[in-house]
This record gives structure tokens, C-alpha cells and sequence, in this order.
């Protein structure tokens, strides 16, 4: 467990027996003290005072502090171990905060793959990844392999591997890995497992129960869900691969600023609220696209009773999110979709409070066609959001039958 958790975390890995709402408020909190703050504010600091503790190497010493204490503030902070500590509660593991999902992705790869060996790759996953690693890790020697969200991994992708990521549900086509199977085969060849699990959230799936040895997010998106944050997290429940993580955030130091964490902890006492409102409107949207096959196509949302991917979310979803796609007919409808849509912003990211939506061809990574939209619904009202969508469709027809 996180040394500076203190209080309601103390209890384990979710061993408290309470709901996600509960968890969600009190996890990381530390434990109650008469006179103290009801609730604890950030920790500035770049150096502590040492108190002459013998031990410790600022920018290298192992565990990040010397015994009793806090050294220096890339090593560590208390308030990241209050936001680590709520994290490591949801995942059921120990987590690591990180500047950015990428910084959490990087470490995880970093620590992993060697020269000579392999990664493997989702395909259809976030683009970053895959452009990291074709640019950085494959000069270094590393074989980069790339297989499919909805599977399987077969034991040639993983023979002479040392990492497979999946990303499930993929950003931005929303397929689905199964994680369970997929371990096993993996842990048959020896090859760690990580999932990205932005788009679930913990709340949404627990890749560490499924049998997966990495959860890692970007907190960007639901996990803070207000779309003024960029941070990221990994969770892992082996504890040499959890020092392996922090160690790494050390040397590369892709560290987080003590106030944008606190931010973060602060934004997770509502992941469950935002996360069932968010999962609602989704749900009541994904029914009007699919009622609506003269303008859209493909919709894709996991708890889609006629999505491909519903069997397996079924399996190992605990919520199906809140972000959805689908393809309207070309660019210039999703412009008119947009510009009548009052309450669906043109912006990337997703899981914020707004409702956005994002035409992905616009950043030339992902195979999609000129007219697919990544929309993630947010925590308006439901008849509101479904009134919008549906009149902006209806200006997309307009469009399409308007005689020029
Ligand atoms: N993983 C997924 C699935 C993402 O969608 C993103 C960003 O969009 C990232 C990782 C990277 O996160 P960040 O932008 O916080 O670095």
C-alpha cells in the first residue's frame, strides 16, 4: 500500500466493502484530526527539509525518500500520494500519477520493452502510441507489432514479446479486447499485460482483476472529467513493477504539479455521478443514431444491445462509459451537424462535463473516413442533449436535400 495513505485507503484494495460513490468521496482522504482542515490543500514544495536523515540521492535515491520522509519534489509528494492512494482504492493495485496519459503510456513502455524484443500494439487504439513507438522505440531496436482491439492475440504476435497493450474500449473506434482471454494467452508466453483504460475509467473496469499486471489512464479525460487538466496515472499490484514505474517518473521526470493533482483528487469525489449521467446520455444518444439510418451509419457504443463489441462488454464492463461514435455522410455534414448542434461542442479529448464531439479525419492518425465522429456525451440533461442531437440531424438532412 501507498506508506502515506493513511485513513479510509488504509483498508486495502477496495477491501472496504463500499459502493462507487462512496469510494469515490472518500478514497485518499486522510484520516480525521481534531483542528485540521476538514479537507488537506497542496503541498508546494521543491526540497524538504532532510532533518539531517541520513541516506538518499535527490534525482535517483531508490523509493523516492529517505526513511521517515520526504526529500525532493520530483521524487515524491504527499499530495500525490493522497491522489494515488484514491486511484490505487479504484483500481484495486498501488497507482502512479504521471504528468500526462502519454508520460503514463511511455513509462509503462519504457520499463518493459528492450532492444531485440517486441511490443505489441493495439492497431486501432489512441495514434500517439503508435507514433512513439514507430518513431522512438523501433530506431532503439524494438519490434513493434500491431494487432487488433477485437482480438484474439494469437501466440505469434506475442512469441518474443515483452509488453502487450491493449486499449479497450479503443479510442476512437470503441471495439473491445477481451482482457481475461488475452492475459492468459499472454501470461502463457510470459508477456506482461497492460490496458489503457481511459475510456472505462476503474469505475467502468478493473483491467488488475481481470488479470491484466498494468492499469494506466489518461486522467485527462473522465477520471477528472472537467477538461482543464492533463495528467495520467498506472496502476499495478506487483510491487517491483510499481517501484519500476516510480523510479522511472524520477529519472525521466514526468511529474505532475502538486496543484493540478490536487485539482484531480478534488474531481474524483464525483467520477460516479459524472460517470452515470455521462453513461445515460450516451445510451439515450447511441438509440436516436441508430434510429436514424438515412444520414447515420456505424454507430459504435459498447452497451449497444447490436454492437459487435456488447458480448465482451458485458463480460468485464461495470458501466459502458460515457463516449460513442458514428459516421454521418462526409466532412461537410459533420460541419452542419456541429454548427447546429447547441449543445454538442467542436472540440477533441472526451469525458469532460460538455458534451463534445470531434471529426477524427480532421488529425490524419486514425483510419477513419472523412465523416466519423467521436462524440462523448456529458452531464446535461438527457432530454436536452437528445432534443439537440436530434435537431442538429435533421440540419444534416436539410443539408443533404437542399436543392443548390
Ligand atoms: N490513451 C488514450 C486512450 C487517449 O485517448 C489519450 C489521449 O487522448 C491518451 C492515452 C494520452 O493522454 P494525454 O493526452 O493525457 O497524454
Amino acid at each position: 500500500m501507498s506508506p502515506a495513505a493513511g485513513g479510509y485507503s488504509a483498508s486495502g484494495y477496495g477491501a472496504s466493502g463500499y459502493g462507487d460513490g462512496t469510494r469515490c468521496v472518500h478514497a485518499g482522504q486522510p484520516p480525521t484530526e481534531r483542528g485540521a482542515p476538514f479537507l488537506p490543500g497542496p503541498t508546494f514544495a521543491a526540497p524538504y527539509h532532510l532533518g539531517g536523515a541520513p541516506g538518499g540521492a535527490p534525482g535517483g535515491g531508490p523509493g523516492g525518500r529517505t526513511a521517515g520522509g520526504y526529500d525532493y519534489g520530483r521524487e515524491d509528494n504527499p499530495t500525490w500520494r493522497r491522489y494515488e492512494a484514491a486511484l490505487g482504492e479504484l483500481e484495486g493495485g498501488d497507482a502512479v500519477t504521471f504528468g500526462s496519459g502519454m508520460a503514463a503510456t511511455v513509462a509503462v513502455l519504457l520499463t518493459t520493452a528492450r532492444p531485440g524484443g517486441a511490443v505489441v500494439l493495439p492497431a486501432d487504439g489512441y495514434y500517439s502510441v503508435r507514433t512513439l513507438a514507430a518513431e522512438r522505440l523501433a530506431p532503439l531496436g524494438v519490434t513493434v507489432r500491431l494487432v487488433h482491439t477485437a482480438g484474439p492475440v494469437s501466440d505469434s504476435d506475442l512469441a518474443g514479446a515483452a509488453l502487450l497493450l491493449l486499449e479497450t474500449p479503443s479510442n476512437p473506434g470503441l471495439d473491445v479486447s477481451d482482457i481475461a482471454a488475452a492475459a492468459e494467452v499472454a501470461h502463457r508466453h510470459g508477456v506482461p499485460v497492460a490496458v489503457d483504460n481511459t475510456t472505462a475509467t476503474p469505475l467502468g473496469q478493473r483491467p488488475l482483476e481481470l488479470g491484466a499486471d498494468y492499469s494506466l489512464a489518461s486522467d485527462t479525460k473522465a477520471v477528472t472529467g472537467h477538461s482543464d487538466l492533463v495528467l495520467g496515472h498506472v496502476a499495478a499490484r506487483d510491487p517491483d513493477r510499481v517501484a519500476a514505474l516510480r523510479r522511472w517518473r524520477t529519472l525521466a521526470g514526468a511529474v505532475p504539479g502538486p496543484f493540478e493533482v490536487w485539482l484531480a483528487h478534488r474531481s474524483l469525489g464525483t467520477l460516479d455521478l459524472r460517470l452515470a449521467r455521462q453513461a445515460q446520455n450516451a445510451a439515450a444518444l447511441a438509440d436516436l443514431l441508430a434510429g436514424r439510418p438515412e444520414v447515420v451509419t456505424a454507430v459504435r457504443y459498447p452497451g449497444l444491445p447490436t454492437d459487435p463489441a456488447h458480448p465482451a462488454a458485458v463480460r468485464q464492463m461495470r458501466r459502458f462509459g460515457g463516449v460513442l461514435s458514428f459516421t454521418l455522410p462526409s466532412e461537410p455534414a459533420v460541419a452542419a451537424f456541429l454548427a447546429a448542434a447547441r449543445l454538442v461542442a467542436d472540440a477533441t479529448s472526451f469525458g469532460g462535463l460538455h458534451t463534445t464531439a470531434d471529426r477524427r479525419a480532421r488529425w490524419g492518425g486514425d483510419a477513419v473516413p472523412p465523416g466519423f465522429v467521436r462524440l462523448s456525451a456529458g452531464c446535461e440533461d438527457t432530454a436536452d442533449l437528445v432534443a439537440d442531437v436530434g435537431a442538429a440531424l435533421d440540419a444534416v438532412t436539410d443539408q443533404a436535400t437542399t436543392p443548390r
